[in-house]
């Protein structure tokens, strides 16, 4: 089944063109509402009619996610907001989180594309839905819950967490369809293992997942636990929650990219230059059709590959590869995008702690797990250094951590010069 038969399986031409088309108008509503845009396109020399084919995109520049920070809170937004209905936010420090905007059309898109990849995952008016993507600041819940209930499948909008009454749920109310990030899900798998639960005797026929870099032996783990066929989701915070991309029933090795909304290119993440379509390379995309908060020629620092080739499903829109690799240092833990540097500004607000730190991220059974280690001063390894001190430092560590970026590590105080720069900053033992 296709939800949007006319749009899914445009012919490819037609589809490039309504692209031309689209980018037109979205290149002129930034040009005249949006401060950056207008003074990046001039810098450049480029008008804003001046994109006339796919090849002419190139002349654009890039739009980084410094530029978004820097435009914190609402300097991108191109709709007043009086006509802005929803925000969504990145988890983040002052100044380094990032702020996104929906006008009422932009939420009927969103929910119209989370409805286009769950049908292609086969879903009817006839299944249950547990969700259990976060609901809140992160896109993830709310974005697949009104695409949901637009197919009129029975949605449990259950979020993440409570695991233990999520088990009891996907017993009692018998859903046919999980969705969650692939980590929770398998913690699901484990704990309900661990309470006796025979998590393949349940009605669950397919798991849709995302939110995080994860690989195809995950795949094979989850549709073991389940007895499921686990499917992909994508989706970029900054442009819109899950519903950018996602696998239909017969690809399997591929998100179709909804090219009627976004275009896509590929990029080499060093040069900028582009690539030839299938060649790996960081995925640059432009949102076509989005009011509150366009995006052009947004550099995603995801590093994946287009897959030009037909898919058999009949849908005629280019599918990417699943993403297991970052152009930058972005980590996502239990699905908060995290950078090192978040993590150094908000390690410098604290006294007493020197600039140096070591993050090691690992699973703990299913979960994301981290440590955190973090070099204070001389005087508290002293004769009158104090316990009570170090005690107070660590719980504002592990305090300010939870409260900006929605982590919760295991936080071990070390003397200077333990750590120098020749350690890594960051390890990350988790295999995906
Ligand atoms: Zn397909």
């Amino acid at each position: 089944m296709i939800y949007n038969e006319e749009f899914e399986t445009l012919p490819r031409e037609a589809l490039k063109a309504l692209q031309i088309k689209r980018l037109g108008q979205v290149l002129q509503r930034v040009y005249h509402t949006v401060g950056h845009y207008k003074k990046a396109l001039d810098a450049a020399g480029i008008s804003p009619d001046a994109v006339s084919s796919p090849d002419d995109m190139q002349k654009l520049p890039f739009l980084t996610r410094r530029e978004l920070q820097n435009n914190y809170p609402f300097g991108l937004f191109a709709v007043p907001m009086s006509s802005i209905v929803r925000l969504h936010a990145s988890s983040g420090t002052p100044g380094r989180s990032l702020v996104f905007s929906y006008t009422r059309r932009d939420l009927d898109t969103w929910t119209e594309l989370a409805a286009r990849s769950l049908v292609a995952a086969g879903l009817t008016k006839n299944d249950i839905v547990h969700n259990a993507f976060s609901y809140g600041l992160l896109p993830g819940g709310l974005g697949l819950h009104y695409g949901i209930e637009k197919i009129g499948a029975s949605v449990i909008p259950m979020s993440d967490g409570n695991t233990k009454r999520q088990i009891l749920l996907l017993q009692d109310f018998g859903p046919t369809v999980l969705c969650a990030t692939p980590s929770y899900a398998l913690h699901l798998a484990q704990e309900g293992k661990a309470l006796g639960v025979d998590m393949r005797s349940l009605q669950l026929r397919v798991g849709i997942f995302g939110g995080e870099l994860w690989s195809d032996a995950t795949r094979d783990a989850l549709e073991d636990a389940f007895g499921i066929k686990a499917l992909n989701i994508f989706g970029l915070p900054e442009m819109m929650g899950p519903g950018i991309a996602s696998e239909c029933l017969e690809g399997r090795r591929g998100m179709h990219i909804f090219e009627d909304h976004f275009l896509v290119e590929t990029i080499d993440p060093a040069s900028g230059r582009p690539l030839p379509e299938g060649e790996e390379g960081e995925l640059v995309f432009t949102s076509l059709t989005k009011e509150a908060f366009p995006l052009v020629r947004y550099r995603s620092g995801n590093i994946s590959r287009l897959i030009p080739e037909p898919c058999r499903c009949g849908r005629s829109h280019i599918r990417m590869e699943r993403v297991l690799k970052r152009s930058d240092d972005m980590l996502t833990i239990r699905g908060s995008h995290i950078f090192p540097a978040q993590v150094e500004a908000i390690l410098r607000n604290i006294e007493g702690v020197e600039p140096d730190f070591q993050l090691i991220v690992d699973k703990v059974g299913a979960l994301d797990a981290v440590e955190l280690l973090v070099e204070v001063g001389e005087k508290f390894f002293g004769e009158a250094g104090g316990v009570k001190e170090l005690q107070t430092i660590e719980k504002r560590i592990v305090k300010d951590m939870k409260d900006y970026l929605s982590i919760s590590p295991r936080v071990k105080l070390v003397a200077p010069q333990t750590l120098k720069s020749k350690d890594k900053q960051v390890i990350d033992k988790r295999i995906v």
